[in-house]
Order: structure tokens, then sequence, then C-alpha cells
């Protein structure tokens, strides 16, 4: 029988995808855990400047700690965001502040700079992690977050969601593809992390075009990725349209899913490390799928149980000329 201790990938350990966080445990030297940060900032696809009505999939409390909208400033938030994750990540290395909600770039330079400099003058911050769109992430506010990872740890994600532009413009995104692709560029080689966030199962796509958008991925100068199953969640207007026409979803079963990310991991690019194999809405919002039992780390220990009976990794069909 194979020893399971043998297998080493080519990242180095015996996990069969290259995980961010075995990466930055790796560096740092125990756990690196993220404190989630509401900033105030507001989304240029709701506002006007981009468009109106947001992503018909976006409702910001899907993933929104309660903690960050009840909390007054950036201080009191990561205050009572540590008190919780202190007790329960005993052994953290070190935290990081995840400016999650809304789009984290979304401001001038002055903003932008007292927002981030207010987390990471707290002395238990030492990083941070910013989710933003593509096309509102300046050169000038990214010669700013160059400089501030020649201190810190820094994590800047972009929401790509899917590579097809008709999926995109169907969903309200109010940015194509060449925008995710070319914030990517801009942002690589400056010394911190470049991550993007894929959203598999939007109206539109099939299991094969999805899969096939990994090629799209593989050749950008990504450090890092997450992946998220769509949800209907509600108080969107996906959730509208889900009750007025089922049909135009095709939502994953938890098993499709997991065959699913699996089958795009086997293709992806083997140094891209996956910080995250799936994601849940909370349940007093979600309308659907509705998984049987589950919390992220079962799904995640479920993947990982396949990949084993599999017998596969990531990057084992990745090609570069692809
Ligand atoms: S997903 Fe992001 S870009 Fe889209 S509406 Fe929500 S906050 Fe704005």
């Amino acid at each position: 029988m194979e020893n399971k201790e043998e297998i080493l990938f080519a990242w180095g350990d015996n996990k069969r995808y290259n995980s961010q966080s075995a990466r930055l445990k790796e560096e740092y030297g125990g756990r690196v855990q993220k404190v989630s940060i509401s900033a105030g900032f507001t989304c240029p696809n709701r506002d006007g400047s981009v468009g109106v009505g947001g992503c018909t999939f976006c409702n910001n409390e899907s993933f929104t700690p309660k903690y960050t909208r009840e909390a007054n400033n950036i201080t009191d938030q990561i205050n009572t965001g540590l008190k919780f994750l202190k007790k329960r990540y005993k052994r953290t290395a070190m935290f990081v502040a995840y400016f999650q909600s809304y789009t984290n770039t979304y401001g001038t330079l002055e903003t932008i700079k007292g927002i981030y400099n207010e987390a990471l003058s707290h002395p238990d911050i030492n990083g941070l992690v910013i989710g933003t769109r593509p096309d509102v992430t300046t050169n000038e506010q990214l010669d700013y977050i160059e400089e501030l990872a020649k201190d810190y740890y820094i994590d800047l994600e972009f929401g790509i969601e899917s590579t097809n532009d008709i999926v995109l413009d169907a969903v309200n995104r109010g940015h194509n593809f060449a925008s995710s692709a070319d914030a990517i560029k801009r942002a690589s080689g400056r010394g911190f992390d470049v991550g993007g966030h894929m959203l598999f199962g939007l109206p539109g796509e099939s299991r094969e075009s999805m899969l096939n958008q990994v090629h799209d991925i593989n050749v950008l100068p990504l450090q890092t990725i997450k992946f998220h199953q769509l949800q209907i969640v509600k108080n969107t207007i996906m959730a509208k349209q889900y009750a007025t026409n089922p049909d135009m979803f095709d939502l994953f079963s938890k098993d499709e899913y997991i065959n699913f990310v699996i089958d795009f991991m086997e293709l992806l690019r083997p140094d891209i490390t996956v910080q995250r194999l799936t994601s849940e809405a909370p349940p007093s919002i979600r309308i659907a799928p509705n998984w049987e039992a589950g919390r992220i780390g079962d799904i995640q220990k479920e993947i990982e149980d396949r990949m084993e009976q599999r017998n596969t990794w990531q990057g084992r069909l990745y090609s570069e000329n692809k």
C-alpha cells in the first residue's frame, strides 16, 4: 500500500493541491489568520459610476461577518474579531486585516492610505488582504501597495468570477475579462501576492465552458486563487430570477461540485496556490442550493478525500502549451 507520508508534490508537501495556507504557514512559521474588516467602501457597480444594481448574485451580507457591520471603526472591528479568533486559533503566527466587503480600492489614494494605515497601525496586525474589482485599481494605488509590501504581507485579490464576457455581462458585472487580466498584469511583480476569485455555476456557463476557463487563468501572473460555487442568496437580483425562472440556473449538487473543482485543479498551473475550494453563505440568507450537512471545512475534507480516491492532484493534466 502507498505510504501517504512519502508522497511529495511539486509544492513540497503531501496535500494534493498547492495550499496557500500551507505556504503561508511555512513562510511565517504558523497559521496566518485573517480578521475581516468592513472599511466603509462602497461599490462602483452599485453607485452608478460603473453600473447600478450591482452584480446579480451579490448580497454583501453573505460574506461580511456581523461584527464588522456593528462596530464603528476599523480598530474596534479588529479588536472584536481578535477577541474571538485568538480563542479559536491559539497557535496563530500572524493576523492580517481582510478587507472583504464591497470594493476595497474604490476611493482616492488618500482615502485608501488612511484606511489601510489604520489597520496596519494595530499592534496585532501584520498585513492586509484586499478584495477588489479590477477596473478601479489604479497604478498609483498599486505603487502605494508595493511600498506597503516591503514591510507587511499583502495579498491583493481581484474578482474575476468568469472569463466569459457574455456571462459577465449577463450578471451585470460591469467589467470584462480583459479588465481582470490587465489589472492582474499591472499588479504582478511588485512583491505582493496577486489573487483571483472564480465563481462557478453562473447562468450561461456549462461544466465544459467553465473547465476551459482554466487555460485563461493559467496564463495570468496569479499567485493565488479562490473558488466559489454559485449560491442564490436573499435580496439579490438572482433571488428574483430564481423565483420566477429557476430553469435559467444549473446549480451544482455537492457531489458534482466536488468533482468539478477537482477537474479544474487537475488542469490548473501547479504553482498557483489555492486559498479556498468552496464557500458558504449563511443559512439564514441562502435560498439554494441546500447541500446536506457540511460546513466549509467538511467539504474541503471531502474534496481532499475524493482527490485521494481519484489518485489525482493539482496540475496533473496541466500543459504549458494549452
Ligand atoms: S460583487 Fe463586488 S462588484 Fe459586484 S456588486 Fe457586489 S460588491 Fe459590487
